[in-house]
This record gives structure tokens, sequence and C-alpha cells, in this order.
């Protein structure tokens, strides 16, 4: 995947770019990362940010007598960074940035996740920068992603990014530790990630960071299987920014790998209980098998069972009774007693708002085996 292909991106930038000092916010690194983003956006494609560094910078204003904070300490620089972090990004664009915190608890629940991936599409298509970050100063170790790399494989893969950009303090993959071995060799190419690879990923030694190699690995795993090109590459470099903008390879290219089901569609169909049926029209049964169409209340014939918003839902056809598909509701059952048959444009005037124009998007939904 080059620049010029991809349409989406999503671009994690780590506390080591935000604060090199160790507290506070630079510009430093972020302005030439900001331009990156700004060509991206000249050039028509859609940015997601998942930026660290709200510890780093609210670190100078909490004492903290050791060299390692607490739990209790970190979650207060978080508090008072966060907002300097986003300022330090803000004062770069003419465009609105829109700031989206986010636990672990909401991602694993599936009205969260829906909610989030809404958040997302709703703001970039208002032409806004989303800027993600964990939220740490309500987390508990539990309720954690864990790192700002994972978070930002999670975020890409339910915003539907095609190219994922790990911008970070080391150029990619090398053959092994380069701070320990100059004849360390930097990989250009990953065609899958195997154990073999994953024994190249030590870890960690900048304090700064949270993720060490190992956490990128992880994180590049999880985006290229599904299906998102992952490039981990040295972040403080701006001609590596201008190269990559102009069709040159920069870092370790990680090479997406075909996907049958996303994650998503994987864990609809074999991990969830259906909590409901959903019968729908010939005409709807044919949207969803031939056209790639997603679940429209106008092709909704009758609603059984009893959901909320975000639970799964089994769609049948009407005439046949036979299971079409599974997917995830953007409505509760009783709201879809009242708006089925009709319009979204009528949704309004029957239950007084618009969560969605759709029951199922199509993104939310599986096929099943008719056979
Ligand atoms: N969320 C943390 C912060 O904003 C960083 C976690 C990480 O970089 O992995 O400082």
């Amino acid at each position: 995947m080059n620049y010029q292909d991809s349409s989406r991106i999503l671009i994690k930038v780590g506390s080591a770019l935000i604060a090199p000092s160790g507290t506070g916010c630079s510009a430093q690194y972020t302005l030439p990362i900001a331009r990156f983003i700004q060509q991206c956006f000249e050039d028509g494609k859609q940015v997601i940010l998942v930026s660290s560094g709200s510890v780093a910078a609210g670190r100078q204003h909490i004492s903290c007598k050791t060299s390692k904070p607490s739990v209790a300490q970190k979650q207060a620089m978080a508090a008072i960074g966060q907002n300097t972090m986003m300022a330090n990004w803000m004062r770069f664009f003419d465009k609105p940035c829109a700031q989206i915190l986010m636990t672990h608890a909401e991602l694993r629940d599936r009205e969260g996740y829906i909610n989030i991936k809404n958040t997302i599409n709703e703001l970039i298509s208002n032409g806004i920068l989303p800027i993600v970050n964990e939220n740490d100063s309500v987390a508990t170790e539990e309720l954690k992603v864990g790192d700002n790399d994972r978070l930002a494989a999670m975020v890409a893969i339910l915003s539907d990014s095609d190219l994922f950009l790990i911008c970070s303090d080391v150029d990619g993959l090398y053959t092994s530790d380069p701070n320990l071995n100059k004849n360390a060799q930097q990989i250009p190419q990953v065609e899958e990630i195997d154990s073999k690879i994953i024994a190249l990923a030590g870890d960690t030694t900048n304090p700064l960071a949270t993720g060490g190699m190992r956490t990128k690995i992880e994180a590049a795993v999880k985006a290229t299987s599904n299906g998102i090109a992952t490039i981990l590459f040295e972040g403080s470099l701006p001609q590596n920014f201008e190269n990559f903008v102009k069709g040159s390879s920069i870092g370790t290219l990680f090479k997406p790998q075909q996907k049958s089901l996303s994650e998503k569609k994987h864990w609809v169909k074999h991990t969830l209980n259906s909590k409901g049926i959903i019968n729908i029209d010939k005409g709807a049964v044919e949207a969803l098998i031939h056209k790639g169409a997603s679940l429209l209340s106008v092709g909704i014939c009758s609603v059984s069972g009893k959901f909320e918003r975000g639970d799964a839902v089994d769609i049948h056809c009407q005439q046949t009774g036979k299971i079409i598909a599974k997917g995830l509701c953007q409505y509760s059952q009783s709201t879809i007693e009242q708006i089925k048959g009709h319009r979204s444009e009528h949704f309004e005037k029957i239950i007084g708002y618009i969560e969605s124009d759709v029951i199922v998007k199509r993104d939310d939904l599986v096929l099943l085996d008719l056979k």
C-alpha cells in the first residue's frame, strides 16, 4: 500500500514525539506530522489521529517524588495534560479537531463500539480531524486498552482505515535491536507476521513510551489480519513523510492479509447471541444478498424478541422463513415496532429523533450461508 492508493489513514503518534524532553508538548516533531496530515487533506484523504502524550504533557504539574508515578498521579497528569496535548495539535490546523477519549469498556460493548464508529464517521464526513486517546483519568487497569499502539489498531479496524501509520522512535523493524547491534539491518517489508518476526521484537528502551516493539508488532498483527496495511517508521524525521507522499517506501511495511470476514463480522457471526428476529420482505432480501445494501426499515415486516440498540439480531425472509443474515441493530425492538415499514424521512415524526437512517448498517451485517 502506498500513499496514493490509501483513502482513510490512521496515524498513531507516541509520547516520545510529542514530549521529546520528557514533559510538556513540543512542536519539534508534531509540526512536520501536522504538515503531513494537512497534505493528506489536500489530497482528499481522510485522517484519524491517535495521539499519546497526555501523561507527559501533564507531568510537570503533578508533584511526584519518585521517578515512577503512581496510577493516581498518572491519571492526574493525563487529566491536566490531555487539553495541552489537544491544544498542541489544534494550533497547527485551520480545520476543527475533535477529541475522543475511550477505554476498553466502550470498545468491548457493542453499543459503545457503534457509537465510537458513528462519531468518527460523522466527524470525518464533516471535515473534522478526530484525535483519539485512552481516557487514562478514568481507566482502571482492567478497563485500560493498555497502550496506544493497541488502541490505535482497534480504532484503525473500527474506523475501516486502509492504512495504519505507526510513527515511532525507531525506523521500522530490524533484524536485531539496533541500539545493541550496529550491524542490525532494517527490514523494508514483511509479507506476513509469523513467529520469526514476533521473535525479532524486543522491548522498548525508551522510558517515555508505554509500548515497545512488541506492542507495535501486536498492533500490526491486529491491523494486517483485518486487511489494513501497516507501516512502522521513524516519526521524528520529516523527510519520511515527504518521501512517503512522493511514493517512496519508508520504515517497515507489514502487508495486509486477505480477510474473509472482518474481525467485527466474525465477532457478530460467531460470538454474539442474537436477541431477536427481524422478518424482511423479498425486496429487502434481494438488496441484502445481491446489492450489498444496509437493512432499511421500509423492508421490515415484523420483529420479535426483546433487544436494545447495539444488540445482535437474526434477519429472516418473511416469505420463506429462512435466516438470511445477522447484524447489529441501530434501534431497539420497541422502536423498530414503531418505524417498521416506514422510510427514514418519517422517523422523526414517529419517534421524535433519528439515530440512524438504517436499521442495520452494512458494516455491521454478516450474510449467513443460505444452504
Ligand atoms: N494514553 C497515554 C498518554 O496519553 C499513553 C499510552 C501510550 O502511549 O501507549 O500519555
